[in-house]
């Protein structure tokens, strides 16, 4: 088949990774056809908050304005556990469902952006021209291929790219709705819950709003198929005090109002080879754990380093050899930004399930840490409970 269109940059995937991207490189005055099967993101289970670096990223963008319709804002996030209330963080934070957010930002494209909804079929590289065929046939060429597929494997598997698997269910998420009983209202705007001991396989669970909705996420190092994690989709109130049991006596009685949804989290990366004439950005490149709130600093870090060191200076002289390409697995802000969500994750399953009498201790540090610097807050767990009987 003849090639139908030539550009600079194809994108594949129109997640957040790949629609972020688009809309900044063509910010930038580059071409760039944005492709994916769906015009509209599905509803699905993934980031669902949005921490203070990553609002600034987006600011950065010129995209926060699009996404204000959509989230809940957050100005405080208590740290509890047991009835206690540990510390009080004041932050920036906010909450949104993760298909608003993307299709707030694909709505923002600026009318330059090639949008072609297609699956890509194959893509053939070279050191100067690549070649991106898509379902229907059709073939783009462009000077660089970059893959935004999330953490589905086929094209990268095609492309030859293998994965460095970190660990294979390395934490699960569960995803859910929940109201404060009878008329009343949740007396925080978000909390953020620690289990009482590690032997529950919990991390955390934590609540926040999204529009009028107060959403729980819960965060477990356990297999998603063990009869508690079976049992928390089908039964969740019970299921969740049977490990966390003194989590109604701090935020008040509460009921589960929608479906529980579930992931799977595994964790890698891209093994270090590249290949001429593309990269591979946000999921793609690595995945992340939930726990550590780090999914949408990769991503947005990722845009910023392609659209404003890399893609520029490479577009402006001739060739896409992995001399270019071989900066992307090397440039320092990306790998300190990877690096990180690695340890956080890593940091965040010890510091939650390992026994060992080290860990132990370090909890114990931890969350004397944590009250001695809320001890201005230490009354707070009573008048919480007072506040959401009396509402
Ligand atoms: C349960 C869960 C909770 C999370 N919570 C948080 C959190 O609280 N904070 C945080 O920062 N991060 C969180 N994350 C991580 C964050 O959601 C991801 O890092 C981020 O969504 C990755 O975006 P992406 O664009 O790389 O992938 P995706 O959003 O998955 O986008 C991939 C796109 O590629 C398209 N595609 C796939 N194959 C093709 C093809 N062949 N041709 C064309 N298009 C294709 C798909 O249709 C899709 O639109 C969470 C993740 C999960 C799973």
């Amino acid at each position: 088949m003849a090639v139908t269109t030539t550009t600079d940059i194809v994108i594949a995937g129109a997640g957040l990774a790949g629609s972020v991207a688009a809309h900044e490189l063509a910010r930038q005055g580059i071409r760039v056809a944005l492709i994916d099967s769906r015009a509209e993101y599905p509803a699905c289970f993934k980031a669902e908050k949005i921490e203070a670096d990553q609002a600034d990223l987006f600011r950065e963008f010129g995209l926060m304005d699009a996404l204000q319709p959509h989230v809940g804002r957050v100005r405080e996030v208590l740290d509890a556990r047991g009835t206690r209330v540990l510390q009080v963080l004041r932050l920036e934070q906010y909450g949104i469902a993760y298909h608003d957010m993307v299709n707030a930002i694909r709505r923002a494209l600026p009318p330059a952006v090639d949008v072609r909804l297609m699956r890509v079929e194959g893509v053939s590289l070279g050191p100067d021209r690549q070649q991106v065929t898509l379902a229907d046939g059709a073939v783009l060429e462009a000077r660089l291929f970059v893959m935004a597929c999330g953490t589905g494997a086929s094209l990268s598997g095609r492309l030859g790219l293998k994965r460095e698997m970190i660990r294979r269910e390395h934490s699960i998420a569960f995803g859910f709705d929940v109201a404060a009983s009878g008329a009343g209202r949740f007396p925080f705007d978000s909390i953020s819950y620690y289990p009482d001991g590690w032997q529950t396989g919990i991390g955390y669970l934590t609540l926040f709003p999204i529009g009028t909705r107060m959403r729980a996420n819960l965060f477990a190092y356990r297999s998603l198929t063990d009869d508690w994690s079976r049992a928390i989709v089908h039964e969740p109130k019970p299921a969740l005090l049977r490990l966390l049991p003194r989590l109604r006596s701090l935020i008040g009685d509460f009921e589960v109002t929608s479906k529980v949804e579930s992931a799977r989290i595994d964790l890698y990366r891209i093994e270090n080879q590249p290949r001429a004439g593309m990269i591979p950005i946000g999921d793609s490149y690595q995945s992340v754990c939930p726990t550590t709130g780090t999914g949408l600093s990769k991503v947005l870090t990722d845009v910023h380093v392609l659209a404003r060191d890399c893609a520029p200076a490479w577009l402006s002289t001739p060739g896409m050899d992995v001399d270019k390409t071989g900066l992307w697995y090397r440039h320092p802000r990306k790998n300190e930004v990877d690096e990180r969500s690695l340890q956080k994750a890593e940091y965040r399953r010890r510091v939650s399930i390992d026994g060992s009498l080290r860990w132990r201790l370090h909890r114990a540090k931890v969350h004397l840490q944590m009250s001695w610097a809320g001890w201005p807050e230490s009354g707070r767990a009573t008048r919480l409970t007072r506040r959401s009987e009396r509402t």
